[in-house]
């Protein structure tokens, strides 16, 4: 099964790719993550991307499309997965195509404008394995450590207010144009994000059905 999830930032795809990813026994791949992941190691694309992410501005196509590839072709992702976060734009939906994979639906988590600041000053992150949590609808059991790898809960710094403005301006230009990419092409599925994550999977579920 090779899944996309579609949203905004703080639409909550993340937390339900990671819900999904357990059910399903397959890998969910978030570029985010691994962004994150190379701008702590210091990578070169790491280095790359941190300026961009930083600023609340997409990460350029050619890296992202790059370190996609390399991840999707490891042996973790050959029975399927969950893409979060990635594609971002229709170029990075044309490479994939380009690559040959065969995506079996597009699950689009639709959030009002509106709710999403909240969410995201409620979003915390794993600093380590990049497990997601919410202060409201998932705080981790011990405050500021990760319920699966025992690493620091915190915010992500492009969560602040001023980022989160144009994180979403970006958002609507660059990547809601995927929703109709993607109908066209009979493949997606619309889930309206509700407050409790329990709530949104049960939706989800019913649309992966
Ligand atoms: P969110 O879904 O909350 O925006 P992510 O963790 O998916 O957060 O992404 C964080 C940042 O990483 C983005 O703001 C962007 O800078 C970069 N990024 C992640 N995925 C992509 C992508 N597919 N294309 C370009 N930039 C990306
Ligand atoms: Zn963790």
């Amino acid at each position: 099964m090779k899944l996309i999830f579609l949203g905004a930032p703080g639409s909550g795809k993340g937390t339900q790719a990671e819900v999904v990813t357990n059910k399903y026994g397959i890998p969910s791949v978030s570029t985010g993550n691994i962004l994150r992941e190379a701008v702590k190691n210091g990578t070169k694309s790491g280095l790359e991307a941190k300026k961009y992410m930083d600023a609340g501005d997409l990460v350029p196509d050619s890296v992202v499309i790059g370190i996609l590839k390399d991840k999707i072709a490891g042996d973790d992702c050959k029975n399927g997965f969950i893409l979060d976060g990635f594609p971002r734009t229709v170029a990075q939906a044309e490479a994939l195509e380009e690559m040959g994979v065969e995506i079996d639906k597009v699950v689009n988590i639709s959030v009002a404008d509106e709710k999403i600041a909240g969410r995201m000053g409620d979003r915390r992150v794993c600093q380590d394995c990049g497990a997601s949590y919410s202060v409201t609808y998932k705080p981790p059991k011990a405050e500021g450590v990760c319920d699966s790898c025992g690493g620091k809960v915190a915010q992500r710094d492009d969560d602040k207010p001023e980022t989160v403005k144009s994180r979403l301006a970006i958002y609507h230009d660059k990547t809601a144009p995927l929703i109709g990419f993607y109908e066209k092409r009979g493949k997606l599925v619309t889930v309206e994000g509700q407050e409790e994550i329990a709530d949104t999977s049960k939706l989800v579920f019913a649309a992966l059905e």
